[in-house]
């Protein structure tokens, strides 16, 4: 069966992401230690719960607030939240290249609402999809098959139709498990090659 939609999961992937960067400018106005910050914010419990959607954006600032002492407000706070992401541009390139073949894309991502806020407004190339499942919208986190049964009801697509590229590889197996192709990232180089192996590149 043909590859039908092209699946990027985007921490680390389309975006590379550093917590400490954040961790460093709430620090002036903390009453926290930086490694303290840096656990609180990191894959910490509290981020899960922002991620799987148990907590609002403001109730996860209030907890910040609470944990820190942070002084700032809360755009300061969402300002300092968001800024901690760097394209990875051979991957942002390669996804150029399967629109330019009109091949569809979607994003697939653990992540919440401060983080693509950001994204948004930051990143263009983040707009040139048909469409995005995201985990705090959802109640659901990857690798739990609910997310990934809203990723084919969103695109329409199933089974091997669907090509999927993660960093993490219990997310490559639960999709793999579905019958998805898969491609656990590891470089730009090696994602590349292993769609250029699948035909779907000039
Ligand atoms: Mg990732």
């Amino acid at each position: 069966m043909p590859t039908e939609a092209v699946i990027f999961d985007l921490g680390k992937v389309l975006l590379d992401f550093d917590y400490t960067l954040a961790a460093r400018k709430f620090l002036p106005r903390c009453r926290a230690p930086l490694p303290a910050i840096v656990r609180l914010l990191n894959q910490s419990p509290l981020l899960h719960r922002l991620e799987i959607g148990l907590v609002s954006s403001e109730a996860f600032f209030d907890e910040v607030r609470a944990a820190t002492g942070f002084q700032g407000t809360w755009p300061e706070f969402q300002t300092i939240f968001g800024d901690i992401f760097t394209p990875i541009q051979p991957m942002v390139r390669l996804h150029a290249e399967l629109r330019s073949l009109r091949m569809r894309t979607y994003i697939f991502s653990n992540t919440n609402d401060l983080a693509v806020a950001h994204i948004r407004d930051h990143f263009p190339f983040f707009r040139q999809f048909d469409g995005y499942v995201y985990s705090y919208e959802h109640h659901a986190m990857k690798p739990e098959a609910l997310l990934y049964e809203i990723m084919e009801q969103t695109s329409g697509c199933r089974g091997s139709e669907l090509l999927y590229i993660d960093d993490r590889l219990e997310n490559v197996a639960a999709g793999a498990a579905r019958g998805w192709q898969t491609v656990l990232h590891e470089t730009p180089e090696k994602t590349r090659a292993a769609v250029a192996q699948l035909g779907l590149l000039k």
